[in-house]
């Protein structure tokens, strides 16, 4: 039984994030987000960072992805059993919503990293008997239900947590919000900091806002006004129950509608964006804050296939530990990187006959697609003209292998599967093309090994940053992409992979682009140039990993953001 105990003199920052991706059998996380809070807590044990994790139990999953014979998305839930991997804690703490008490019990998950540090993760649990029955499931599903549901999941999260934190005995300095999901953890630190002040009518009770500020660090990650959550106050000031003043959440979160992000803006002394170019981007829609960017990375270890860890492991036997001593994996053997990149292929081929029946061939190359099916990553891209697409298989074949989930109330996601769908029938006998249901942690390190080409296509400035490209770097993979997001600050044009567009006004373009360079630059590099092909894979490991790992992502936080 995992024990609180040694965590709590040590622990002195809190990672607050709605979603986390600790270990394929834990489904408490979607997908980018979540995982790049699980590549931070993996990072934070490597280097042995006193940080405790926060997050919900959401023992129902996220979502089970059936896609059936007419291509629709069949959401179902895909339960996990916390018993099997966390150790119910003790404490517990009640937070009033809707004028009900709400008790939260926390689960402990601890991670352990290779070298034997290891974090405390609270997966915070609702399913109690104290609770109401219509307050047990609110930790269930992961983004489940309506409006209301997910403002009650964010008290959960945010000031249940951080009353959770205080009644463990937790001495917290630093409080880090993973998206603005958590930012109503900055009202349960208002709280803690009232003061009177003397104005012409009177005496009026407020919040000593500076003290939460210096503790408070906010990650952001939409680029996009309308990804931010927000409420309407009617909907805060019946569920939130007094626990602080709506006219004070007006003044720090919106004056019309209670905006998470505006909330953790307002009173965090350090805020990020997730690149260079998002931390821009957030800037223009947020003028006047300061906004850093720390650019996200990928925890090495945990992305690299198997055959090409241990070829790492004989050049740079700290790999894992510290990536940038991948730096010299340009000196690799042709030979040695090729046969572990084979055996990653044959992994992935397998794996798409396996789930599809699809059958590949390893010695024709194989293009990727898999993210979060929905609009602006513009999954649909490469079918802009199905003709030129056909022409240019003709010339120099390759197979195209997709996966994603669509959100269960994003609908034009659901209908971009569908698109899809239709579109491998149509070129059934032409274009080799398998969509593989269930994008989670383990296709997704199927996919990113195995493929030769990794494709990226959104819609500038929509993508934050990205980082399943990383992942597909780190095994050798080229990424061909829009420029947007992390791809901004790691391409070299056909040496690390190569751009798509860059016009940043005329992306209608981007369709005949990608086309342009998938047939005059990367088949026939693919075809004609072998050698080539294989010193670029040795490029995009040696210059990507040892930059875009979350150990320096998680260095960088540590240094610039906890010991300000
Ligand atoms: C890495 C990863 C993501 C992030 O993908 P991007 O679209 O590149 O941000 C999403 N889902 C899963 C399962 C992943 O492993």
């Amino acid at each position: 039984m995992a024990a609180i105990d040694p965590f709590l003199a040590r622990s002195r920052i809190a990672y607050f994030s709605m979603e986390i991706a600790l270990r394929p059998d834990i489904h408490t996380y979607s997908g980018g987000l979540g995982v790049l809070a699980g590549d931070t807590a993996r990072s934070a044990a490597d280097l042995d960072v006193p940080v405790v994790f926060v997050t919900l139990v959401s023992r129902e999953g996220y979502l089970r992805q059936e896609i059936d014979a007419e291509g629709r998305q069949v959401d179902h839930s895909d339960p996990w059993d916390p018993a099997e991997w966390a150790t119910p804690l003790g404490a517990m703490v009640a937070v009033p919503i809707e004028g009900r008490q709400v008790w939260i019990r926390p689960w402990l998950y601890v991670l352990t990293c290779p070298v034997g540090h290891s974090v405390p993760v609270l997966l915070l649990d609702t399913r109690l008997e104290q609770n109401a029955p219509e307050d047990r499931g609110i930790t269930d599903r992961l983004y489940g239900g309506d409006n209301a549901w997910r403002l009650r999941q964010e008290i959960v999260l945010g000031i249940g947590g951080e009353m959770l934190l205080q009644a463990l005995g937790f001495e917290i300095e630093t409080y880090h919000m993973n998206e603005g999901h958590a930012a109503l953890l900055t009202a349960a630190l208002l709280r803690r900091h009232p003061r009177t002040r003397r104005v012409a009518t009177g005496d009026v009770l407020d919040y000593d806002d500076d003290r939460v500020r210096e503790v408070c660090v906010f990650t952001t990650h939409t680029p996009v006004e309308a990804g931010h959550d927000h409420f309407a106050y009617d909907l805060v000031e019946r569920q939130l129950d007094r626990l602080i003043p709506v006219s004070q959440l007006r003044l720090l979160g919106g004056e019309d509608r209670l905006n998470m992000t505006r909330l953790a803006l307002n009173l965090s002394g350090f805020v990020n964006g997730v690149a260079l170019r998002h931390a821009e981007t957030t800037r223009q829609m947020f003028p006047g804050y300061t906004i850093r960017a720390v650019t996200n990375g990928v925890h090495v270890p945990t992305w690299t296939h198997p055959a090409m860890a241990a070829l790492f492991q004989r050049i740079a036997p700290a790999w894992g530990h510290d990536p940038e001593q991948l730096a010299i994996a340009d000196t690799l053997d042709d030979a040695e990187i090729r046969a572990a990149h084979d055996a990653a292929k044959a992994d992935l081929v397998a794996e798409v006959r396996a789930r599809t029946g699809v059958e590949l061939r390893a010695d024709l190359p194989v293009v990727a697609f898999a993210r979060r099916m929905t609009g602006y990553k513009r999954p649909d891209l490469i079918f802009a003209d199905l003709a030129r697409l056909r022409a240019i298989h003709g010339a120099r074949p390759f197979q195209l292998v997709m996966a994603g989930k669509a959100h269960p109330r994003d609908e034009s996601g659901k209908a971009l599967i569908q698109h899809i769908h239709r579109v491998t029938a149509d070129m059934q006998g032409e274009v080799p093309l398998a969509f593989l249901p269930g994008y989670d942690m383990t296709l997704a390190k199927v996919m990113v090994a195995g493929a030769d080409v990794w494709l990226n296509t959104p819609l500038p400035p929509m993508e934050a940053s990205g980082t399943s490209g990383m992942k597909a770097a780190v095994n050798g993979g080229l990424n061909l992409s829009v420029l947007d997001g992390w791809w901004i600050e790691a391409c070299i044009e056909g040496v690390t992979g190569w751009a798509v567009g860059g016009n940043d006004l005329r992306h209608e373009d981007d369709a005949q682009e990608l086309y342009d360079k998938l047939e005059r630059a990367v088949l026939p590099l693919w075809y004609d140039d072998p050698v080539r092909w294989t010193w670029m894979m040795k490029q995009a490991i040696s210059k990507i990993a040892p930059r875009f790992n979350s150990q320096r992502m998680m260095r960088r936080y540590a240094c610039e953001a906890y010991l300000r």
